[in-house]
Formats: structure tokens, C-alpha cells, sequence
């Protein structure tokens, strides 16, 4: 289950937020810690072993200890990672580990530090750099960086970046760009299939399959010699939703069986007007089974969420 925790960013990627940010969720209406306790709990009941802490920005939003603190302790939850944009994780690394998280996700577009401060409008590339660095020695590994590439913003840095997983111990996992939320940021021009990449990834040397213990939606290889791997997740151009289990917990309490689906279970109101566990737990499986067969997004408009507002 990947657990949103806030709608706020401290940065405003250009693909995924306007340069305003997004019309934020009023602050009593996102989920408290103990509020998102509970429905892990639940879920872990239910058998869901793996959480992800995501946002907007995770790291941004107060005292996010006490929350990983509060779902390692529950039974059953076997791995608890989260994704960031890397820009407080220095400042967190050793904090978060000794409060039990597993491992973290770094979203990082680009190796160049002029381009970083474009693409997320204000950011610090060594910054990050020294974040991922911290969170690697702090062992909240195998630190996984998310790429995205865009044809005509950073599609030139594929070859550096899948190059990164030669030296280091780092799983480099280039994702594809989605048409998700109102779609403004989004064009078919931009969108690179996974099988582009992959081909230009192969230029390097022939791509050898690697079988990780946990390994999700995305498929991994390595290069000849290479210490990390690179990973390729393609939700539209290779659907995996026969093999999806995930469910999404929004900032506001929703649960949505999918991504690219509008569908959602509201948690927050029944559980604010004094809803029994057995009853969130009837939500849950409600949502489960509302998972869709498949989804057809590719080349449709569509409006909704932010990918910030829903979690990524
Ligand atoms: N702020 C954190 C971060 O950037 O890692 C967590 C939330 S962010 C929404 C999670 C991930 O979603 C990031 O890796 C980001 O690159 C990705 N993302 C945002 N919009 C996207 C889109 N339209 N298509 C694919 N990935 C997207
Ligand atoms: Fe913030 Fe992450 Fe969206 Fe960038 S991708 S604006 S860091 S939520």
C-alpha cells in the first residue's frame, strides 16, 4: 500500500505541479498519524506486508518520524520504504533508519546541476546528491533512483544515468512519463516507451535480467560489470495490471484501487464518525476488490488528481 501523507511540496517539478503548486487540501482533512496507523493496521490484517510512505513530500510534512515509527510496530508489515525528492533526507537519513525504515526512493531527473533547479523550479542538485549519499552510509539501501525520462527535458542523460549503476550500488529505475492528473504538463510528444530506452540503455552493453527478491512492477537488469541495477517500469506501454496489487491511501483518506482509475473509498468519514475496525476492514477489501483488470489510458485525456495529490 503506498500511503500518501501530504498534498505539499517544498518543490514544483515542471511535469507534475504548476509553478503555484496545486490547490492544497485544507489541513484538517488530511489523515492524522494515528488515523493512518489504524488503516495500516487493518490492512496488515488483511495481508498487505509492504508500505510506502509517499506525498507530495514526505519528508516535508512535521514529525514524519513518529508515523514510521508507528508502522514498524505493526504486526505483519514487512517492508517500509519511502519515496522522496531528496532534498531533506541529509538532514533525516540516520533518523529515519533508527526509527525503522527499510529503504528510500530518490526521484532525481538529471545529473546536471543547472537542469535539477530547472526541472523542479528552485532545487539543489547537491543537495540531493549528498541526501542519496547519506541515506546509502545511514544503509536505508538498495537506494533506488527514479528517473523520468522526457523527450526534450532529459531524455540526453539516459546513457549517464544507466552509466551510475557501473560504479555504484545504486538501482537506477527509469520510469514512464503518465498522463495523470489534469494532464496540462503532459503530451504525447513527451511520453518515451520503455522499449526506446531500453535500446539506448543497450548501446552500453548487452542488458543481463536480474532477479530481485521484491521485484514490483518493474523489470531489472545490469550491465557487464556493473555493481546496481537498472530497472525499466512501463504502466503504458507494458500494462502489469494482472500483476498489480496495489492500493493507494490519499492524503485526504481515499483508497484508490488504481491509479488511472477515479475510484475511491472514502476511509476518513466513517472512521471520524466512530466506524468500528471490522468496518474498515470491510472498506479494504471493498477496495481490494475493486482493483480494475486492466487500464487504457494510453492516448485518452482525462482529468482528476495530481500525481502530488494522489501519491506516486
Ligand atoms: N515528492 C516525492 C518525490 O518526488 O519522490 C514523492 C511524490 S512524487 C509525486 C512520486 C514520483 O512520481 C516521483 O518520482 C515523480 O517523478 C513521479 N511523477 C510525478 N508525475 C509523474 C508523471 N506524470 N508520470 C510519471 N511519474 C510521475
Ligand atoms: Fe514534488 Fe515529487 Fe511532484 Fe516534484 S515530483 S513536485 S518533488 S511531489
Amino acid at each position: 500500500m503506498r500511503v500518501s501523507v501530504t498534498d505539499r511540496c517544498n518543490l514544483r517539478c515542471v511535469y507534475c505541479m504548476p509553478p503555484g503548486g496545486v490547490r492544497q487540501i485544507v489541513h484538517k482533512e488530511i489523515l492524522r498519524y494515528e488515523e493512518i496507523a489504524r488503516i495500516v493496521g487493518g490492512s496488515a490484517e488483511l495481508g498487505v506486508r509492504k508500505i510506502r510512505i509517499t506525498g507530495g513530500e514526505p519528508l516535508a510534512r512535521k514529525n514524519i518520524q513518529a508515523l514510521i515509527r508507528d508502522i514498524r510496530s505493526i504486526d505483519g508489515i514487512e517492508d517500509l520504504s519511502l519515496t522522496t525528492n531528496g532534498i531533506l533526507l541529509e538532514k533525516y537519513a540516520a533518523e529515519l533508519k533508527d526509527c525503522g525504515l527499510d529503504r528510500v526512493n530518490v526521484s532525481l531527473d538529471t545529473l546536471k546541476a543547472e537542469r535539477y533547479t530547472e526541472i523542479t523550479r528552485g532545487g539543489d542538485f547537491g543537495t540531493v546528491m549528498r541526501g542519496i549519499e547519506e541515506a546509502l552510509r545511514c544503509g536505508l539501501g538498495p537506494v533506488k533512483i527514479n528517473v523520468v525520462p522526457i523527450r526534450g527535458l532529459n531524455d540526453d542523460e539516459v546513457l549517464d544515468f544507466a552509466r551510475l549503476t557501473v560504479d555504484t550500488p545504486y538501482h537506477v529505475r527509469f520510469i514512464e512519463f503518465m498522463p495523470v492528473g489534469d494532464r496540462a504538463y503532459y503530451n504525447e510528444k513527451m511520453h518515451i516507451p520503455t522499449d526506446e530506452i531500453k535500446s539506448v540503455v543497450e548501446s552500453l552493453g548487452e542488458l543481463k535480467p536480474v532477479k530481485l527478491r521484491r521485484n514490483g512492477p518493474a523489470k531489472y537488469y545490469k550491465l557487464p560489470g556493473g555493481e546496481g541495477v537498472i530497472g525499466f517500469i512501463s504502466a503504458m506501454t507494458h500494462h502489469f495490471c494482472r500483476d498489480c496489487n496495489r492500493l493507494r491511501l490519499t492524503s485526504d483518506g481515499k483508497l484508490r484501487p488504481c491509479l488511472f482509475s477515479e475510484t475511491e473509498i472514502d476511509l476518513k468519514a466513517p472512521m471520524r464518525r466512530g466506524a468500528p475496525d471490522e468496518e474498515i476492514r470491510r472498506l479494504l477489501r471493498l477496495a481490494i476488490e475493486a482493483k480494475p483488470e486492466g487500464h487504457y489510458i494510453l492516448g485518452k485525456a482525462g482529468k482528476g488528481r495530481s500525481m502530488s495529490a494522489i501519491g506516486g
